[in-house]
């Protein structure tokens, strides 16, 4: 039962007519398999007997670069296995891998135009050991002036593109000049580095020198893609991650592990079931891809080096799923879309789900920016129609981030009704029939 006071968004037809086109839509959905079936493979006892290994004790909260993730990992693989999905790329694993970079600074001096820089006016977020450069050195020299957003500007010179810069940062921002060594802290391998200097100076000569120690540690997202019939190159991305908080401080309980059954293992749960289903469906016309990330916890990693493997506008629609597994603040058989005015996505979700009782709603926490808080950012930043489904209420979700998000707190038949709901919504963009516009990349941070 709906309690929130806005339906406008759907369409209300009478009972008869409700049950007539849900049949007509049944038959639609209709391959190999049909669509009442899907009762069989998504139900509340398949989403419990997978969500129990993810959120496991066992599992120690499967934090990102410990062993605890990398067995959780194998779940996923053997899970993708059995659903007959196939590898990304010919790869010869549904793992995909890649390093993170971590640079601690040993020594670092400079000058500009021959006057020393005191210590602490330069930071670097670069993944070279040894650093040395002057003007010749192909750096653009760029400035973030007194009263500039500091942090903003920071982060476009550190991630938007392919140069390397000499940035110049005005001494009025003195006090936050230090954070930026965090930056750096954990990083993709780049050629580019990002040179910041704290000063009022326009120098026409400089030379810059850093040591640093470079250490690279191991990540890995798991992929699995059933190609489409006959659009195999138009993707249609189903994800969730399944990294977590790991194992932290005891509570009052003397509970040190984040489990994480929320938080993204239900997400997770959904990506396999639907890998399941679609695996038994075999109907796509475009391809299927099945992703489940690490690293979003500390800073959407995982999905960042995802992204970046697509051409975006071979992407045609992205399903975030996280954290499903409690009610939305409008009870059951409802969730939500971030981002839902972006595109015209949510409307294709629920024209595919209009009689069924179901209900996608538009986020309705847009203070809390959860379009930008998930992995559908990276390719929702580069024009695609990739939005994040949840449940969770951000106002007062009693175990988000706690070692209490166990899995006794979830509920499964609604949780197994909402992965249901995904798969129906998503038919026609599936079947190559609908495709929702894109976002508006200019009109992303
Ligand atoms: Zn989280």
């Amino acid at each position: 039962m709906f309690t929130g006071p806005d339906v406008s968004y759907h369409a209300k037809a009478c009972p008869v007519m409700r049950k007539i086109i849900f049949a007509v839509l049944l038959l639609l959905t209709c391959c190999h398999l049909p669509a009442q079936d899907i009762d069989k493979i998504i139900n509340p006892a398949a989403v419990e007997s997978i969500e129990k290994v993810l959120s496991a004790d066992n599992m120690r909260g499967r934090a990102s670069f410990t062993p605890d993730i990398e067995r959780a990992a194998d779940f996923i693989e053997t899970q993708f296995k059995a659903a007959g999905l196939q590898t990304w790329n010919g790869s010869n694993s549904y793992r995909q891998p890649f390093s993170l970079i971590r640079a601690k600074t040993l020594s670092v001096n400079g000058s500009l135009d021959g006057n020393l820089l005191p210590a602490g006016s330069i930071v670097a977020v670069s993944s070279e050991q040894h650093l040395a450069i002057t003007e010749k050195s192909g750096y653009e020299k760029v400035f973030i002036k007194g009263g500039a957003p500091f942090m903003q500007e920071a982060f476009k010179y550190i991630t938007q593109d392919r140069k390397s810069y000499l940035v110049l940062v005005d001494t009025s921002f003195g006090k936050y000049f230090a954070r930026l060594s965090g930056m750096g802290g954990q990083q993709f391998k780049s050629g580019r580095s990002v040179v910041f200097v704290l000063t009022t100076a326009n120098p026409e000569h400089y030379s810059i020198g850093m040591e640093q120690e470079i250490t690279a540690s191991k990540l890995a997202n798991v992929v699995g893609i059933l190609p489409g019939k006959t659009k195999k190159n138009e993707y249609v991305i189903f994800s969730g991650h399944y990294d977590h908080l790991g194992v932290g401080r005891p509570d009052a309980k003397g509970d040190s592990i984040f489990n994480g059954a929320n938080d993204d293992a239900s997400g997770t749960t959904a990506v396999l079931m639907l890998a399941k289903y679609f695996g038994k469906l075999r109907g796509n016309e475009r391809t299927l891809v099945f992703a489940t990330f690490t690293a979003e916890e500390i800073g959407e990693y995982g999905s960042q080096y995802f992204s970046r493997q697509f051409d975006p506008a071979a992407v045609m629609a992205m399903f975030n799923i996280e954290m499903i597994g409690t009610e939305s603040k409008w009870g059951v058989n409802s969730a939500f879309i971030t981002g839902y005015e972006r595109t015209d996505m949510g409307k294709i979700l629920e024209k595919n789900l209009v009689g069924s009782g179901f209900t996608f709603y538009p986020d309705p926490y847009p203070e809390q920016q959860l379009f930008y808080r998930s992995d559908n950012a990276s390719l929702a930043r580069q024009g695609v129609p990739a939005h994040t489904i949840s449940t969770s209420k951000m106002d007062s979700e009693k175990y988000y981030h706690t070692q209490g998000d166990e899995i006794g707190t979830l509920d499964m038949k609604n949780m197994a009704r909402i992965i249901q709901s995904i798969a129906l919504s998503s038919r026609t963009i599936i079947a190559g029939g609908d495709t929702p516009s894109r976002v508006d990349a200019t009109q992303m941070r």
